[in-house]
């Protein structure tokens, strides 16, 4: 049997359109809404403000689909990584990220990713599908229902497996559901995107005009050495790229963070430093350094901290705004996608694999 479409990957200008189709009340489209998407229901006979005639239509044609948790790894940081499991059978990586008051969802757009940057976990098998919307949407749901009564998811970033301006349809649906109060509600600057920075992708998101943080993944001050380490995202010129983050700020007002992830003898002496430096000049920005997490099989490293604090320290010294993140959930593989490829290799080792 073909399982029917689920909820979750309705847009929220839906709802109302598909009471109204059948036969209800427009506000029954929005009590529907808001059973899906504030209070967390999962069967249509828990929706008592919905008569009884709407809910069985929407049993006939509709699911609300929550995707499964096939596996879940706390880190004695409090970081925790839930690979779950699509209806297909194929995995994505979620993750939860609490710091004081914040309760961060790190979520994946895509299964595997087409960029294949050459130190990710992401992209070793390229990419497989784009996430429906709901499946983008729903790994906030999923962890907000992890958490203990109490506490709330209060940030989300796009920042797990796949390139989210390359399923951007569908990544425009989700920022929508996650932002609007008709959703659930999180403010825009709790909202943040992570991409390596097509220029014209860049643009239509700044189109939106709203508040959601942008991270750009530089990773090189130099066009040739980002080309090796980006090879899939070569046609994008750095000065184009810098242009549209421009247009980016004067749209939202809002500075963008570039993420700059340190690789020990590739792109982290002081020479990188000093271009990095030179690049970035007076660009309204915060430098995340982000020492790379190894990724079983691949040769990179990280630098030494002391080379580690002298590449902050040129930028610093160059007026530029920049932090070193310190690694998080370095026990339970939590960066981009490593997770998931331990859980699926774990499986493919004990299993015969599925047809
Ligand atoms: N495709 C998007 C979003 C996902 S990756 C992007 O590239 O921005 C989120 C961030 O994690 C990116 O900056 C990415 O370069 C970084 N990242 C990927 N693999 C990593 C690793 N092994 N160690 C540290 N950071 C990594």
């Amino acid at each position: 049997m073909a399982t029917l479409p689920s909820l979750t990957d309705l847009a929220l200008s839906a709802f109302e359109p598909l009471a109204a189709e059948l036969g209800e009340p427009r506000f029954a489209g929005k009590n529907l809404r808001r059973w899906v998407f504030e209070r967390h229901a999962r069967d249509f006979a828990a929706m008592s403000d919905l008569s009884k005639r709407f809910r069985a239509a929407l049993a006939e044609r509709f699911v609300v689909r929550r995707t499964a948790i096939a596996a879940d790894r706390a880190d004695p940081g409090g970081t925790r990584a839930f690979v779950l499991r699509l209806a297909d059978g194929k995995t994505i990586e979620t993750v939860l990220i609490p710091e004081e008051e914040r309760r961060t969802v790190c979520v994946s757009t895509q299964v595997g990713c087409p960029v294949a940057c050459v130190f990710c976990a992401s992209g070793l098998d390229g990419l497989i599908r784009n996430l429906t919307p709901g499946e983008i949407i729903e790994q906030v749901l999923v962890v907000q229902e992890a958490l203990p009564p109490g506490e709330s998811v209060t940030n989300v970033v796009v920042m797990g497996i796949g390139e989210p301006t390359m399923n951007l349809p569908a990544l425009e649906q989700a920022l929508a559901t996650w932002n609007d109060p008709a959703g659930l509600g999180l403010g825009a600057r709790r909202i943040t995107i992570s991409t390596v920075g097509f220029p014209a992708r860049i643009d239509r998101l700044a189109a939106l005009k709203k508040e959601f943080g942008l991270a750009i993944s530089l990773h090189a001050p130099r066009q040739e050495l980002r080309e090796k380490l980006l090879p899939n995202a070569g046609g994008i010129l750095l000065r184009d790229l810098l242009a549209a983050t421009r247009r980016w700020f004067d749209a939202t007002g809002r500075r963008v963070t570039f993420e700059y992830v340190l690789l020990d003898g590739i792109n982290a002496s002081e020479r990188e430093a000093t271009e990095l430096a030179a690049l970035l000049r007076g660009f309204p920005c915060h430098v995340n350094l982000i020492p790379v997490n190894p990724v079983d099989g691949l040769p990179y490293r990280r630098p030494a901290p002391d080379a580690i604090d002298r590449f902050k320290a040129i930028l610093l010294g160059a007026g530029l705004d920049a932090t070193v993140r310190h690694p998080r959930g370095d026990g339970i593989a939590a960066a981009c996608g490593q997770l998931r490829l331990k859980v699926e290799q774990d499986e493919s080792r004990a299993t015969t694999p599925r047809a």
